[in-house]
Parts: C-alpha cells; structure tokens; sequence
C-alpha cells in the first residue's frame, strides 16, 4: 500500500469560479437598458431567471452538454433506419430550462400574434443571459420561437401548432407532434450548391393530394431532432415553403434519412445535420412560390436572435475577465488595479454597454413594429446592420476578454474557450457578414424614404454628441453612392456605431458620449484598451460592469 503524497504545492493567487451569482443583479447595464426600453417591471422575474441560470449546476449542464456531443443513430443494430440523435442529458436539461422560461415562446400569444410590449424585450434579456451560460442549445429554441412568423402565413396550420408551440413543456420523446406536450421546429433551406443563394435550390415537391412529396437534400439543417422543420423546395409554381414533420399524419416515421452530422468549430452541444428526403410528406406555408417572403419572416427573429447572443456571449467573457481580474495578482498588484489592464477591461465593459443598450432597442423596435410605423422602419433597417455589428466583434471582443485570464482563459475547463469558439457562428448563419450589408442597403433602395427617416431619427436622438453629424452624412452619402456596394461594410458599420450611440444616450448619456468619442470620431485603435478614458470614467464603468 503506497502512502499519499504529500501536496508538492498550496493553490493560490487563483480566482474563485464565477459561479452562483445573480446574473441579472451583477448587470447594471443590462438592467438599465431592459427599464429604458419598456421592461421595468420585469426585474424581479429577471432576477430569479439570473440566479438561476447563473447557478453552478447550470455551469456544468453548459460544460458537460458540450463535452458530450450529440450522437447520429442512423441505424439499429439489424440494419433499419433509426435517423435519430442522441443527447446527453445535460442538454435536454438546458432545453427544459430554456423551453419552461418561455424562450421559445414568449413573443406571441396564444393565437400566435405577436405578444405585445415588453415581452420582446424581457425575452431578449433572458435569452441573453443563457448564451452567456450555454448557446448551443438555443439554436432549436430561437428556430422554434421564429417559425411562429412563417407558420402565419398558413392560418390553418398555425391554429393547428401553436396549442403545443404555446407550452412551456419540453418534451424530447421521439413522436407524432400532435401526440406531444411540446415541440420544436427546424429550418432547412441552406444546400450543397448554395445558403445564401437559396433560389439556387433543387430540392423538389409535387403535389400528392392536399399534401406534396419533398425529394432532396439540406446540407445544413440543424437540430435535427425537431419535431418538424420548415423547408424550402421547388414546386411547380417556384421556390415554396414547407412544414415537414418527423411522422406522417398516419404515425409513421417521414421519410427523412439523416447522413452524419457536421463536426463543428463551436457550437458543440447542437446537431447540425446533413439530410435527404426521400419523397418526404409537407404541407405548404404561404403561397407556392413565394417561399423567400414566406421564410424571411422567420429569418428576421432568428437574426435578432443572432444579435442577442452575441452580446450575450461578450457580456459572459467580460464578467469572467473582470472577475478574475479582481482577485488575481501580478507584481503584488491585483489586475483590475493596474492602470493597463484597466483600460483594456473598460473599454470593453463600454462596447458591451453600448451593444446591450443597442439590442434591447432594437427588440423594442419589435416589440411595437406592429403599431407603430416608424419602430416597424428601424427594425427593418437596423436589424441586419446590427446582427452585422454585434456578431462579426464577438470573436475579437472574445479573444480579449480569454487573453485577460492568462493561461487559463486559453483551457477548456474554462467558459471562454468555448465562448470563443462559438462566437463566429452567429456572423455567418442567418445571413452572413455582407449579405447583412446588402439587406440594408435593399431596405434603403426599396423603402428609401423610411429608410432614411430611420437615420435622421438616429441623428437627432443622439443630436451633441462627438461625431454624430459628421457619421450621418457620411452614412447618408455612402449609401448614396452609384457603387455603394463596394463601400457597404464601412457604411453598415458606422449605422450601427450610431444607432448604439442613440441607444446607450437613453439609457447612460455619459458613456454615450465616451462611446461617440471613442468609436465616431475615429480615435479608437485596432485592440480594446488603446484608448483614453479619465480614470472616474474607468471607474465607473467598470463598476456598472461588475458591482464589486
Ligand atoms: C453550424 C451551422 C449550422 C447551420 N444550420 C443551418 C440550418 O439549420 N438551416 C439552414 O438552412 N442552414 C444552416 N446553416 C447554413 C448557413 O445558413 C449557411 O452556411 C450560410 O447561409 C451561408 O451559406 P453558404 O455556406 O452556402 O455560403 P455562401 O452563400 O457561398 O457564402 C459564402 C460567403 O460569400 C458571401 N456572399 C454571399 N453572397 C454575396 C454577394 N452577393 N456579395 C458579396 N459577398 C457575398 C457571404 O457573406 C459568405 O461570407 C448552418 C451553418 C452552420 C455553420
């Protein structure tokens, strides 16, 4: 028997996980830009959801959901189909948790019409909180919550789905949806020969009655234990939308033959599959062949989605960072003391202020789009310029916050080094970085008027401050332009700088202008930090960031 070593060393100067936190209560900017934009009397409800998911069992739900990767199940073990995914339980707990919130849900009500101010935005801010903790999952649950503006155009089967869309019960069994608790529903548009050119698809549906037989393949289509996906095919009338369900209307398993799933950079906890459909049973949504309009609807939530996630994944990287930073020492100082480093953490601590501020007033946008014109123009014109934004400096802004952690920030016992890896994901789904940018430049060209309304609103709400004159006309001669294409990103970029100014001007007019110094007036180097905030301005953002 060989006696216990004794301990070669005493673990010290190492931060205590951060874990067990109310992650609503420790997010001033956060609560503030909810309250500014409708969602005040929702602070209660938000902070249990924050304790809770900033609980240490729902840190290692996240942990282990991504370490334990979905599995294909093709076939069983005599050789039939079986064309089901396997999860671990961590998972279906995360969906449980996120499914009993109303995440996937909560924007409509029972008829499936939008549910009314502020349920856009308290949403967001849950949404917002559980991809700082896991954002795997919440692919399935945006998809879900999305579908609901696709399945409008088709009354009858929207009656039909929303009784169990409506439930916040999760039910992961492998079953007829009709016979379900809850269900949830994929998108499957993206193939071999083409994503962002889906008018390029092959994937065909003749009509079979009331019904159509869908026969080809998706290249992409995530989550594929969905209970149905909507799907775009060609009909005889053109590119249409479908709802494909996993079981025919007689209870057998839809011909729907999953080939392997991707191995992904991120977003490990989430299937994506590549899939054939042999003669598949669909119903058409909407019209045949106006599937884009019909689909589109869908894709604008699923955008927002992206935009919220991002800042929600920013937001979990500068907690972790200015967390550590607080109790790790370095030439007997602590890191959140030393003047360099407090530079780096505040000046992203006022990227995240200003994206959380701009989110939540783009979700206000959608909250009264449907009784207010000029809301319903912002929205149209802001959402893909800030999925542009806020997606596309996740994986930077990412990378910072790990390097702020050392060593540490680069393993994967870590959150980071997930986050990280996630991160890009969001640009390039859901309409990548310049199709973003010709999406606003197609809102400027088809609705100009409002389109530019939309930017004169901007200009004044944040009329003073630094930068703000110049970077409209700069915006509007940009998108002016006979080539404006070529010039869209800095144009589309320099939007949304302003519409973030406009945003975070309602909720911290002080950081407003910090932010319009910084990011309008053209003085903000490559790499957080290689700026010069006054040291109470530091202070103060840094508090708001983290109360100590
Ligand atoms: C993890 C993951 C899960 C996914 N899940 C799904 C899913 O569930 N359902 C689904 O349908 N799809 C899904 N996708 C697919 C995704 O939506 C597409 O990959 C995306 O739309 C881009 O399409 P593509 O890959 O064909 O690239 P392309 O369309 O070939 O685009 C390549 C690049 O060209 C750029 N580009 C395109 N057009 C222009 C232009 N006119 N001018 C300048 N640049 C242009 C794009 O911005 C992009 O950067 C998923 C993708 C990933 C990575």
């Amino acid at each position: 028997m060989s006696e216990a070593s004794p301990p070669a060393h005493e673990v010290l100067n190492q931060s205590p996980p951060f874990v067990d936190v109310d992650l609503f209560a420790l997010d001033v900017p956060l609560a503030e830009a909810v309250a500014a934009n409708g969602g005040a009397n929702a602070a209660q409800e938000l902070s249990e959801f924050g304790r809770h998911w900033g609980s240490v069992a729902m840190a290692e739900r996240g942990r282990i959901a991504n370490e334990n990767t979905p599995k294909l199940r093709a076939f069983d073990s005599r050789g039939n189909r079986r064309d089901e995914v396997e999860f671990h339980p961590a998972y279906h707990e995360l969906m449980a948790r996120s499914t009993h919130a109303g995440l996937h849900n909560s924007t409509w009500s029972a008829d499936g019409r939008p549910a009314g101010a502020p349920a856009e935005v308290v949403r967001a801010a849950k949404f917002y909180m559980a991809a700082g903790v896991e954002t795997g999952h919440l692919c399935p649950i945006t998809m879900t919550r999305a579908s609901v503006a696709a399945l409008s155009a088709q009354p009858d089967l929207l009656a039909s789905t929303m009784p169990v869309i409506g439930n916040r019960a999760y039910d992961p069994t492998f079953a007829p949806w009709t016979t379900k608790r809850g269900m949830t529903l994929g998108m499957g548009m993206t193939e071999k020969q083409g994503g962002t050119d889906v008018r390029s698809n092959m994937t065909r549906a003749t009509r079979d009655g009331d019904a159509y037989r869908i026969t080809g393949h998706k290249w992409f289509m995530s989550a594929p234990m969905c209970d149905a996906f909507l799907v775009l095919a060609q009909a005889e009338r053109g590119l249409s939308c479908f709802f494909m369900p996993r079981f025919r209307p007689d209870g057998t398993v839809n011909a729907i033959q999953f080939q392997r799933l991707k191995d992904k950079l991120g977003n490990r906890s989430n299937a994506s599959s590549e899939v054939e459909f042999f003669g598949a049973y669909g119903r058409r949504v909407g019209e045949e062949g106006k599937g884009i309009r019909t689909i589109i609807q869908m894709v604008q939530l699923t955008r927002q989605d992206c935009a919220i996630a991002s800042v929600g994944l920013m937001r979990s990287g500068l907690a972790h960072a200015l967390h550590h930073a607080r109790y790790r020492s370095v030439f007997q100082k602590h890191l959140a003391d030393q003047p360099l480093m407090r530079s780096v953490l505040s000046d992203m601590a006022l990227h995240v202020e200003a994206s959380i501020a701009l989110v939540m007033r783009l979700c206000r946008a959608f909250d009264r789009a449907a009784v207010e014109p000029d809301e319903a123009a912002y929205m149209r014109l802001l959402t893909p310029a800030i999925k542009y934004w806020t997606c596309k400096s996740a994986p930077g802004f990412l990378y910072e916050a790990m390097e702020c952690l050392g060593g540490n920030g680069y393993v994967e016992e870590g959150i980071l080094a997930r986050h990280y890896r996630e991160s890009p994901v969001n640009a390039i789904w859901e309409g990548s970085g310049n199709v973003m940018c010709l999406d606003v430049l197609r809102a400027l060209s088809t609705e100009a008027g409002t389109a530019m309304g939309t930017l004169q609103q901007l200009a004044r709400e944040a009329t003073g401050l630094p930068g703000v004159a110049s970077a409209t006309a700069f915006i509007e001669k940009a998108f002016r332009r006979p080539d404006a294409e070529g010039a869209a990103r800095l144009a589309v970029e320099k939007l949304a700088l302003l519409a973030a100014v406009a945003a975070l001007n309602a909720v911290a007019p002080r950081h407003a202008e910090l932010f319009a110094i910084t990011r309008l007036v053209g003085n903000h180097g490559a790499m957080y930090g290689a700026v010069d905030l006054a040291h109470e301005d530091v202070g103060r953002l840094l508090d708001r960031a983290l109360p100590a």
